[in-house]
């Protein structure tokens, strides 16, 4: 026990310092004016995992806490595809999720916009020339934007969704 309390206080903190609120706010702030501009109301999110490591969805469960709160950004995760504004996607796309991700693509109403999170969204990432992958998102189906990194953090996600959103438009 003792050994242990003495390694916690040697080590410290080492997670990363959370973004600066200011910041976020003045993201969040554009992003609900531009999904407000561009859509008329709120924006509904289905995330599609394609088969990425879950790494990446920490960072996207990570919006939806009391932290980032995005909700407050007229931002809505949901179950069905036939519900969903958008598609996050995180690759990579492994060869058994490529048929799912194309029918998730097709249950998706137009105008729809497709986000590739991630390096193994972009491009396979870690996982490229796997015999088990079929290649980035935008192997598999249309892709409108990117947000990059590995993995991207929610601050990040929030400025590429803004991104995305706005080049669309
Ligand atoms: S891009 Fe990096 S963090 Fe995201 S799923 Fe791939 S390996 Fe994980």
């Amino acid at each position: 026990m003792l050994r242990q309390l003495w390694t916690a206080l040697r080590t410290g903190i080492v997670t990363e310092p959370p973004a600066r609120v200011s910041d976020l706010e003045r993201v969040g702030e554009r992003l609900a004016a531009e999904i407000t501009r561009a859509f008329g109301r709120s924006l509904h999110i289905r995330q599609v995992d394609a088969g990425s490591p879950n790494c990446c969805e920490i960072e996207i469960s990570g919006l939806t806490g009391p932290h980032y709160d995005l909700e407050r950004f007229g931002l809505h995760f949901v179950a069905s595809p036939r519900h969903a504004d958008c598609l996050l996607v995180t690759g990579p796309v492994t060869r058994n999720m490529a048929e799912p991700l194309r029918r998730t693509w097709e249950a998706t109403p137009d105008p729809k916009l497709v986000i590739a999170v991630g390096d193994c969204g972009r491009d396979g990432g870690l996982f490229r020339g796997s015999y088990a992958v079929a290649g980035g998102v935008a192997d598999v189906i249309p892709v409108d934007a990117v947000i990059p990194g590995c993995p991207p953090s929610p601050a990040a996600l929030l400025a590429g969704l803004l991104d995305a959103i706005r080049r669309r438009r």
